[in-house]
């Protein structure tokens, strides 16, 4: 349904907003270009056309469900240099990290694991997944995201047309914190540069936060997820979206439409 016109329009939209540096034409039809046709939960695109209220009537000027957010926070931590002897950051793949995390012992949450939780997905992903940490499941299986709430972003990722498996999908903190108590500042600091030469390999074109632990890791901030939310922000460069955690959603199933949009904004920025 989208004309030329409306393409040049977010074209120009995305250049004004991104800094003009980079060139990203969404691949599929524009978001909210069939009056009706945006979804109220996560499902997928038309599965319940007509239902949602809210969608933009008519071919006006700019229609909010396709427009990005304002631009946010940039964060550009320091890499390592080529004469560092951190291992972290002369780490050369993917692989690599994962054999370090399997035997860190930088910080306390080492002592409960069972397995490690590097992280997973080809190297060629373009978009990263941050989630927290390991829950119960995933440290008894040494991959992310595999219990109940890793089902609902599995849902989620196929929902946009980006099947989990051509995703890299890791958390803040690799190994489970107990009871699955929020991380602590300290531990963060400990295994947030597997995190960080993670993304520096990885190179994605998004990075998609999912709840306040890894919006605020990677942005540097302690700014809620609410304050965070709805804002192009950046890590090193890399559009940064901000939304909520799963494990949330499953509690708060009022949050799945919010969430819905974000990460339909984290696909539109996906060449
Ligand atoms: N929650 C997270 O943040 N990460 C996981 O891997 C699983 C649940
Ligand atoms: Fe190492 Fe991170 Fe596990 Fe702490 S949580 S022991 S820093 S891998």
């Amino acid at each position: 349904m989208s004309d030329g016109r409306t393409l040049a329009r977010e074209f120009l939209e995305q250049q004004r907003l991104l800094g003009g540096d980079t060139v990203i034409l969404s691949d599929g039809p524009a978001p909210g270009s069939t009056p009706g046709s945006r979804p109220g939960s996560v499902t997928p695109p038309g599965s319940s056309a007509g239902l949602t209220p809210g969608a933009s009537p008519g071919r006006t000027r700019a229609p909010a469900a396709n427009a990005l957010p304002p631009a946010g926070l940039s964060y550009d931590p320091p890499s390592g240099d080529l004469f560092s002897t951190d291992p972290i950051a002369q780490a050369v793949s993917l692989e690599a990290i994962a054999q370090l995390v399997a035997t860190c012992t930088k910080c306390r949450l080492c002592e409960g694991r069972r397995h490690a939780v590097p992280g997973e997905g080809p190297p060629d992903a373009r978009l990263v997944v941050v989630g927290e940490g390991p829950g119960r499941v995933e440290d008894e299986t040494g991959r992310p995201f595999v219990g109940p709430a890793g089902e609902l972003l599995t849902k989620i990722l196929a929902a946009i047309d980006l099947p989990r498996e051509r995703v890299f999908i890791c958390n803040v903190v690799k190994c489970r914190p107990p009871e699955n108590r929020l991380p602590q500042f300290d531990e963060v600091a400990a295994c947030v540069p597997y995190l960080f030469r993670q993304i520096e390999l990885l190179k994605p074109q998004v990075i998609l936060a999912m709840g306040g632990t890894a919006a605020q890791t990677l942005l540097n901030t302690k700014q809620s997820l609410g304050a965070l939310r709805n804002q192009l922000h950046r890590f090193r460069g890399i559009p940064v979206i901000v939304t909520y955690h799963p494990a949330a959603l499953l509690r708060n199933p009022n949050w799945k439409k919010p969430t819905w949009d974000d990460v339909r904004i984290a696909r539109r920025l996906i060449a």
